[in-house]
């Protein structure tokens, strides 16, 4: 029986959009919990799943942009203020060195009056952080590994320029693996990466069928460093990708109608295997 579960914490994008929180997925092995940014909302959705933001194992940064990180101030606070119950410690951030590194090394710089007050009035254990970061690189790193060895955390550097030092991970545990895309336009990185993992969690845009409506605007430039629809089937085809569950929709689905409508992009690209346009708190189990 498979012990391993991915499940989407979000599917949404920085617009917001009912029912859609922002940018995470969670993935659990047996008592490891590891979750993948944390967009708007994570904690609930969190907690939805049944998952406690104590009861996480480590967190892991893909980049900077808001809406994959604007929620870890939530899960890092929600959990230090139970600490003197559930003695988890400071939760294990893992980044890409820059700004994402910045971004979590000052993030809590706001609420100090906060900790300062908490930290007084209830006896809490001090506030600390816990941050690893690495560089990323174009060839698969390992970046974590569980202290029993049986799961591993791999990063691959991405196509996500301006942003640089954007990420995409994989997870390996003895059930198989998921790869993780974070933002980027398609590359042969994250496929490489895909090749033999049970499912690719990826992000998507209806570039082409959005391409009139968004001429001129600020979307074009945008939309470009994003993965259109047509052309992530082609890889995944191309890649023979097993299963590619879609995440980050843009625009986001508002009916079973919208969210068909990725699937079909990918089946014009050419895919056969198994597509699963996200909702939130989607879960997949992978391996036997
Ligand atoms: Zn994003
Ligand atoms: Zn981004």
């Amino acid at each position: 029986m498979s012990n391993t579960t991915v499940t989407l914490t979000g599917t949404g994008v920085p617009h917001a959009a009912p029912s859609r929180a922002g940018a995470g997925v969670l993935v659990r092995y047996k008592k490891i919990a590891l979750q993948f940014d944390a967009g708007r909302a994570t904690v609930l959705r969190l907690i939805e799943a049944g998952v406690s933001p104590t009861n996480l194992t480590a967190l892991f940064v893909t980049h900077y942009h808001s809406d994959h990180v604007v929620d870890i101030p939530d899960v890092v606070l929600t959990r230090w203020i139970q600490e003197n119950m559930h003695k988890a410690g400071p939760l294990p951030i893992i980044t890409p060195h820059g700004s994402a590194l910045r971004f979590v090394e000052r993030m809590m710089d706001a609420f100090d009056d906060d900790i300062h007050v908490r930290q007084e009035h209830t006896d809490n254990v001090d506030f600390r952080t816990d941050i690893t970061s690495f560089a990323p690189s174009t060839r698969p790193t390992e970046v974590w590994r569980s202290s029993d060895g049986e799961v591993v955390v791999e990063a691959v550097a991405v196509h996500h320029e301006p942003v640089m030092d954007a990420v995409a991970y994989r997870v390996t545990t003895p059930d198989g693996s998921v790869v993780i895309s974070g933002d980027t336009r398609v590359c042969d990185e994250v496929f490489e990466l895909a090749r033999t993992a049970d499912v690719l969690v990826h992000e998507v845009c209806r570039t082409q069928a959005m391409a009139e409506s968004i001429k001129g605007t600020p979307f074009e430039q945008i939309f470009d460093y994003h993965s259109d629809s047509i052309v992530l089937g082609e890889f995944a085809q191309q890649y023979n990708i097993n299963h590619v569950l879609l995440t980050h929709l843009i625009p986001s689905p508002r009916s079973e109608e919208d969210s068909a409508k990725f699937e079909s992009d990918l089946r014009r690209g050419g895919y056969t295997g198994m597509v699963t346009v996200g909702n939130d708190l989607t879960t997949i189990s992978i391996g036997k």
